[in-house]
């Protein structure tokens, strides 16, 4: 059933520039996804999408005039930086079948289009190459990257866990289409489904598909389930593709609101991946080069220590790095104006200041280049 919805705002400004994704703002422009993937976390109680997940879908009907008045710099609602807009990801994906309709996203971009926003979307549709026109304009103005999520490239697997989705073959040509007009791609392989999509062999296969298809980055994550819709709904699923994993499941993921399943797990499965990467010479982050003119230097430093800090972290080394990219994500001037006082900002020392100092000077750090330079070809 599709509900149309007036809402009372679109953008939401994230408190610190996510260094996943790269964004700074984010936006759901539908509530709800018939995509309908297993296990989407979007069904899950806490996120408050009414109706029956995967069926029923809201559409926010006046997104664009809301979009408008937050963009307007006269209003000064959002104080605007430079950065990342992200559209797609969390309870919906911007192009769903109802975008064929609305053509919200299309819309948006338009918009992004015209204040010169860099932009990264994320979807799993196929539909997305419809506004291939846009997107070239954007990435000459200001940056677009294209990302795809997918669970493996395993086209029988997704039918089962993926129902609503262009396949993974169809997703990786559409990959092609795009780096073919010059647009970096990246492959979000989250979440690897245990057990399914967790191999050696499969996680292996999905690397090199990446590599072929022209792929710039991937990034990987493993799944969560929480109590309630989100572990039923995956159950009845699971069941119907093989009900003697269940009860490893349950092993696996103890009932809680957040869902992660055991810390070792997780452990196991990126001691599988990240070798992988390292062999094919695959980035595991998105490379500085996509982003480092198209956000602010506060953003820049921030990503970059945090990079550092996931990189040592995969390796089982200890990092000091997070919580000094909080401390300067959360500075209110740019971080050039406290040079001479870094390490009175929590968790920075003398180690951190100097790469800090690097990145200000040289637009990156040998050390971020050693650490990451390991994935790159
Ligand atoms: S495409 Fe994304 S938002 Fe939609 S059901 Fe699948 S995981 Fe959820």
């Amino acid at each position: 059933m599709i509900n149309e919805i007036q809402a009372k705002s679109i953008i939401r400004k994230h408190k610190k520039v996510d260094s996943w994704f790269l964004s700074r703002y984010g936006m759901n422009l539908y509530r709800g996804c018939t995509h309908n993937c297993a296990y989407c976390d979007g069904r899950a109680e806490g996120y408050y999408v009414n109706g029956e997940f995967g069926k029923d879908i809201e559409v926010k009907i006046n997104a664009i005039d809301i979009l408008k008045k937050e963009l307007n710099p006269a209003r000064k609602k959002i104080p605007f930086e430079k950065g990342f807009a992200m559209v797609g990801g969390g309870v919906c994906d911007g192009y769903q079948p109802i975008e064929k309709e609305y053509q919200l996203t299309r819309k948006v971009l338009e918009l992004i289009k015209e204040h010169h926003f860099p932009v990264h979307l994320l979807t799993k549709s196929t539909l997305v190459s419809r506004d291939m026109d846009l997107l070239i304009e954007i990435n000459k103005r200001s940056k677009a990257m294209v990302s795809f999520s997918f669970s493996s490239c395993n086209d029988k697997i997704s039918k089962i866990f993926e129902p609503g989705v262009p396949s993974p073959t169809e997703r990786l040509e559409t990959i092609r289409k795009f780096k073919d007009n010059g647009i970096n791609c990246g492959m979000f392989l989250m979440p690897v489904i245990p057990y399914i999509t967790d191999g050696e062999e499969i996680l292996e296969e999905s690397i090199q598909k990446a590599k072929e298809a022209g792929v710039d980055f991937i990034i990987f994550g493993g799944m969560t389930l929480k109590e309630g819709r989100q572990t039923e709904h995956f159950y009845r699923v699971l069941d119907s593709y093989n009900p003697n994993l269940k009860c490893d499941y349950k092993q696996l993921y103890p009932p809680t609101k957040w869902g992660n399943a055991k810390e070792e797990y997780y452990l196991a499965v990126s001691d599988k991946f990240y070798p992988l990467a390292m062999k094919h010479k695959m980035p595991i982050r998105i490379p500085l080069q996509f982003f480092k003119n198209h956000i602010n230097e506060n953003d820049l430093v921030t990503v970059l220590l945090e990079h550092i800090d996931y990189l040592l972290k995969i390796k089982g080394e200890k990092s000091p790095f997070s919580y000094a990219a909080w401390s300067v994500s959360q500075l209110k001037t740019p971080v050039s104006e406290i040079k001479t006082t870094l390490t009175s900002l929590k968790g920075v020392g003398i180690t951190t200041e100097k790469i800090i100092l690097e990145i200000l000077n040289k637009g990156t750090s040998a050390y971020y280049d050693k650490l990451m330079n390991e994935y790159i070809r």
